[in-house]
């Protein structure tokens, strides 16, 4: 079947696709392309357009409007559909965030298609398409194929191999005006939450994550001290989440987030399987636990059997001393 792979650009909302493209778009290229991406925004920088290019995909159709913004699904579903409709893309790929989760879903069913949502992997069997995605809370993992094109599906980021960025590719920018419906929705005010300071979990390279063991949530700022040094995301795993000592985007694991980064450093986390399945892809692993048959030393680089409330503040001191030099 012919027809692009298109890959939906999720930004930061400041003009920059986000590092998470790179893995749509290394995965719609994997799968055969020809890769496009599709750029809904209300800015666009020329750098962006340019990342978009050397991550490999050989158009950007840019829709670019200052009634793209913030994202309502009722201005962003009528103007893509329609270029759809147009255009017959083999299948359409957007990343696991909150608005491409609601976005894609409120596209497949104005397209009147199916849609494999948080896939983790994706196969083509001949002209078709064969995803992989976790069902009942990620208990099964189950195989799915569509009906017709396109075919559609948000990717789980941290899960699907990154294309490398080559200076010299280069996109051919589409710019569309399309009619922009009027918003249902007017945003009175909008708060952005206080920022740590430290780097956002899924995109960070250095992830310290805190387990039941941290005792409560005051005690979370060790952990901050120590990232703030290191310049390192902190997660929790789901029984810190469950025990509200962290909101829920922190969670790492099967029913939270994907990690992959260089470092991933377990405090009083045991390594139950389904924590595991969030960070298991860490490039280096290193553990701080109690006890000395906790599984997650199976997995670990590097173990200490200690106090992780000895441990911390030592780490965060001597990471300062060798970082100050
Ligand atoms: C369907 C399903 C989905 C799930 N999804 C997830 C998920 O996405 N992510 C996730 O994390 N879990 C998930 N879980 C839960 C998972 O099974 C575990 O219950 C959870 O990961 C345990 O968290 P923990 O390691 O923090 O706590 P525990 O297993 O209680 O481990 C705490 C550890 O801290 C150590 N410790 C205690 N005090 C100290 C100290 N002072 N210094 C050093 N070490 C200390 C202990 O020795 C222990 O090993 C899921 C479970 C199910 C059934």
């Amino acid at each position: 079947m012919a027809g692009a792979f298109w890959c939906v650009v999720e930004d930061d909302r400041k003009g920059t696709p986000k590092k998470v493209m790179a893995e749509v778009i290394g995965e719609a290229a994997r799968l055969g392309g020809p890769v496009e991406a599709v750029w809904l925004t209300d800015k666009a920088t020329d750098e962006g357009l340019k990342q978009l290019g050397a991550w490999g995909a050989g158009k950007v159709w840019l829709m670019e409007n200052a009634a793209l913004a913030p994202y309502r699904g009722e201005t962003w579903v009528p103007p893509m559909a329609e270029l759809a409709a147009k255009e017959s893309p083999k299948a359409i790929l957007a990343p696991v965030t909150s608005r491409q989760r609601e976005f894609m879903a409120r596209l497949a069913a104005k397209l009147g298609v199916g849609l494999s949502a948080d896939s983790v992997g994706l196969t083509a069997d001949g002209d078709k398409l064969v995803a992989t995605r976790p069902v009942y809370a990620g208990k099964l993992l189950s195989k799915v194929t569509w009906a017709k094109a396109p075919f559609m599906a948000t990717l789980r980021p941290n899960v699907f191999k990154p294309a490398e960025s080559q200076a010299g590719k280069t996109a051919a920018v589409e710019k569309l005006s399309p009619t922009i419906p009027p918003a249902q929705m007017k945003f009175v005010e909008r708060r952005e939450e206080a920022s740590t300071g430290l780097p956002e979990l899924t995109e960070a390279e250095l992830v310290i994550s805190g387990g039941r063991g941290m005792k409560g949530p005051e005690n979370y700022v060790i952990l901050e001290e120590l990232g703030g040094v290191i310049g390192a995301a902190v997660g929790a795993s789901r029984a810190a989440v469950d025990a509200g000592w962290r909101p829920h985007r922190f969670q790492i694991g099967q029913t939270g987030r994907t990690i992959s980064p260089k470092l991933y450093m377990g405090f009083g986390v045991s390594g139950a399987i389904q924590h595991l399945a969030g960070m298991r892809t860490s490039k280096v692993i290193v553990a701080v636990n109690k006890d000395p048959e906790a599984p997650i030393f199976k997995i670990a680089d590097y173990g200490i059997v200690a106090d992780l409330f000895e441990v911390v503040p030592e780490l965060t001191k001597e990471f300062k001393r060798l970082l100050e030099k």
